[in-house]
């Protein structure tokens, strides 16, 4: 470690190997060693005493809006990447669709790299967009370095961004399968969203049905069928219906290249304890039953379930209407995520370490960002400082997120994030950020 710029002490560092006391060695951006707590710090190397709080790898959230260019006034790269940065968040990738243009050509990848360019306080990634008529554009992208292609399966909220039917969708999966690309699903069916009852207005049961467990099951059974049938790689997005689980599992047994997701809101919210009318608990799939949620937990430990991203969703204020039926669809958590899902965590007796693998080791390992995800030789030297044991109100007007509107309003929240570092540098620490640093990033492999 003779070479070693800064050096980082926690008595709690997560390593792939478990939570020891450590050393952590950087130098240009880059972990060089973990080495023993005591270990001395080389001659003009500084060094950074955390005492007791934890240091871990910052995460990665691999699905986010941030809605810039053209929708600005929902998110934006500036505002998205702070309150990431503030959450403890070091890369984000975001999602193709709510900013104009959408990520679904090359021309349009290339024109939201440039406004996210100095706006980047994290790295960032972009997803491309798999529309029923951009076909052709599918290699492009993937050649340009998208790490993959978002699709729905049901109306998506926007008008720019159609969803694809059954044919659609079986040629857009060969397309990806042919250059082993990663073709990502909002899993929705929308033939039984159809037929679900329809009661619009403020009541949250009346909006849950709409958004019935088999919409998403049947939803889910077509894209393993043909993903097994093409031997693609597909990714669930934002799982809510429990009821799915078992299919997953047994595919997954059968060597179906099938992963999946779920968000700190399924995780952490219940529909027993919504407020009707109050629509910043709205996103579809919907926010599901206490019961629901316990069965999620379990696939998260069983591994069933992969990871833990965001899918923040933000909208301006305004449409966040009491008619469930028409409000925007989405929950802003970006900031809070980690504290969120750690303080269920915790109550449930899962470890930061749990944590740590869904929302960081695993969403890295999903995108092929093999230089994240770890606290180990040779990763980025990209951390959280985490006092897991603090507590906090959440206060919406306190948050970075362009629009203070937000579900977690007035909870009490387990771990608060002291400081977060990318490549080395301290980007946020008690509420003060550093220029933007954040890279923009593409697929490696
Ligand atoms: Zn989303």
């Amino acid at each position: 470690m003779s070479d070693a710029e800064l050096v980082l002490r926690s008595t709690r560092v997560i390593t792939p190997e478990g939570t020891r006391a450590a050393s952590v060695a950087v130098a240009g951006g880059t972990i060089t060693a973990v080495l023993p707590y005591d270990a001395p710090a080389p001659e003009g190397a500084r060094l950074e005493d955390l005492g007791d709080h934890v240091l871990l790898p910052g995460l990665v959230d691999t699905h986010v809006h941030v809605n810039d260019p053209g929708r600005t006034e929902w998110e934006g790269f500036w505002t998205a990447t702070r309150a990431a940065a503030a959450g403890g968040i070091t890369t984000l990738v975001d999602m193709p669709l709510n900013s104009l243009p959408p990520t679904t050509t090359v021309a349009h990848l290339r024109t939201k790299q440039r406004v996210a360019a100095d706006k980047a306080h994290i790295d960032v990634g972009f997803w491309g967009g798999a529309l029923p008529d951009n076909i052709k554009d599918l290699r492009p992208l993937h050649e340009a370095g998208v790490f993959g292609f978002k699709a729905f399966l049901s109306p998506s909220g926007v008008d720019e961004f159609p969803h694809l039917e059954r044919d659609p969708l079986a040629r857009t999966m060969a397309e990806i399968a042919a250059f082993d690309g990663l073709l990502i699903v909002h899993a929705e069916d929308p033939h039984r969203l159809a037929s679900a009852p329809q009661r619009p207005g403020p009541k949250y049961t009346d909006f849950l049905a709409s958004r019935p467990r088999d919409a998403e099951d049947s939803a889910i059974a077509q894209l393993i069928r043909e993903a097994k049938a093409l031997h693609a790689r597909v990714h669930v997005l934002h799982l809510s219906s429990s009821d799915a689980l078992p299919m997953i599992a047994e595919a997954r047994a059968e060597g179906v290249r099938v992963t999946v997701e779920t968000c700190p809101h399924y995780l952490t919210l219940t529909a027993e304890e919504v407020p009707d009318g109050a629509s910043e608990f709205k996103c579809c799939p919907p926010i599901r039953e206490a019961e629901n949620q316990d069965l999620l937990w379990q696939a998260l430990a069983d591994g069933t379930i992969d990871c833990v991203v965001t899918d923040h969703s933000p909208s301006t204020a305004d449409l966040k209407t009491d008619d469930f039926a028409t409000a925007w669809g989405g929950i802003s958590g970006l900031q809070l995520s980690l504290s969120a899902v750690w303080t269920e965590a915790r109550r449930r007796g899962h470890g930061l370490e749990d944590v740590v693998r869904w929302m960081s080791a695993r969403t890295a390992d999903l995108v092929g960002l093999r230089h994240k995800g770890a606290i180990e030789a040779g990763r980025d030297a990209d951390f959280a400082v985490l006092a897991p044991d603090e507590t906090f109100t959440v206060d919406p007007a306190a948050l970075q997120h362009r629009n203070h509107v937000t579900a977690y309003a007035g909870r009490t929240l387990y771990g608060v994030v002291k400081s977060t570092w990318l490549r080395g540098q301290r980007i946020v620490a008690d509420g003060e950020f550093i220029e933007p640093k954040g890279q923009l990033l593409t697929r490696t492999d």
